[in-house]
């Protein structure tokens, strides 16, 4: 199917592109890498009146490392995530996401603020967000305001974006030496929306009690949740099979899954609780260190 007709405009700055979002207010969408808008609009899931694209805007094409962050810029690809050597050696989390998210060719136009701000319910960067307590920096007309992923994700693709804003870049904090994380993901195949997903990342003091714990799973609700009460649980403990197994049951007991040809509610919902364990696991093992008995 064709999409209906819209009007289009280039905007070369976050400036151009908050003043014609501000024009045409409902009826116009940020065009970033396409890979979602684009189909809802050929399926006219989506019929925005005015596109404003933003993939000219080369200013927004940045990965820089600042100030405890790394700020990403709302044109980066997921690919330009995938292959960066900063990202690989320092950003453990991110680093395991950009290789899972979608295929190679989605990857390649793909970005991580616009996939953010897409909010799929069963989206791979959610998740992360909540657990590497990323934020996003959102403009319009009068300024820019930061908002924490939890402010940030508000309902099934919905985020905290108004009418004439756009988000400009993603704050992602740079892990300590003793974090270790992990983003575990189930697929039919590869390319495919997660059956389910966790992400896990840990941060521990010199005595190998965990200091900051961040665990979110995704496509097992409405939104990518955050599990709270798991952190709770690891947050000054050592970490042993007990410990994993009573943070992997929360996280199985706040899933709430729909059956699909996915899977059924009640696999996804144990699964989950799996993906979580092998997540801390896996985190550990990346610190050189083993789950204690
Ligand atoms: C075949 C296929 C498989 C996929 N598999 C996965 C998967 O496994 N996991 C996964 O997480 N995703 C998956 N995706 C989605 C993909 O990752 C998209 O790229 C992503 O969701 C949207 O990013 P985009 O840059 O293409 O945004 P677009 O499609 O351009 O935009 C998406 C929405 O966000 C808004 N938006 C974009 N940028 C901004 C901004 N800067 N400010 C405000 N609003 C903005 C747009 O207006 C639009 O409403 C898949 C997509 C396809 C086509």
């Amino acid at each position: 199917m064709f999409p209906a007709s819209f009007d289009y405009y280039r905007a070369n700055s976050p400036e151009e592109a908050v003043a014609l979002l501000a024009e045409h207010g409902s009826d116009a969408r940020i065009l970033a890498g396409g890979q979602s808008l684009i189909p809802a609009m050929r399926y006219r899931l989506a019929q925005p009146a005015v596109l404003v694209d933003i993939n000219t805007m080369k200013d927004s094409n940045y990965i820089i490392q600042d100030n405890g962050h790394l700020r990403i810029g709302s044109t980066v690809r997921d690919t330009d995530l995938e292959f960066s050597e900063l990202i690989r050696s320092k950003f453990q989390l991110m680093s395991d996401v950009s290789n899972v998210v979608a295929d190679p060719i989605v990857r390649f136009r793909g970005t991580l603020v616009g996939s953010l701000c897409h909010n799929d319910p069963s989206g791979d960067w959610t998740a992360a967000m909540l657990a590497a307590r990323a934020s996003m920096v959102i403009q319009n007309g009068q300024g820019k305001r930061t908002l924490s992923a939890d402010d940030f994700i508000v309902d099934s693709f919905t985020t905290a974006v108004e009418e004439g804003e756009m988000a400009v870049e993603a704050l992602w904090p740079t892990p300590s030496a003793r974090t270790g994380a992990s983003y575990q993901k189930i697929e039919r195949k590869v390319g495919d929306y997660a059956t389910a997903a966790a992400a896990v990342q840990l941060e521990l003091n010199e005595d190998n009690s965990v200091k900051e714990a961040g665990i979110a799973i995704t496509a097992v609700s409405y939104v990518a949740l955050r599990v709270a009460e798991a952190e709770k649980l690891l947050r000054g403990q050592k970490i042993s099979r007990e410990l994993i197994k009573a943070v992997a049951a929360e996280a199985s007991a706040i899933a709430d899954p729909t059956s699909d040809g996915r899977g059924s509610a009640e696999y996804k919902k144990e699964v989950v609780g799996v993906l979580v364990a092998r997540g801390i696991v896996q985190s550990l093992e990346r610190l050189g260190l083993k789950v204690e008995a």
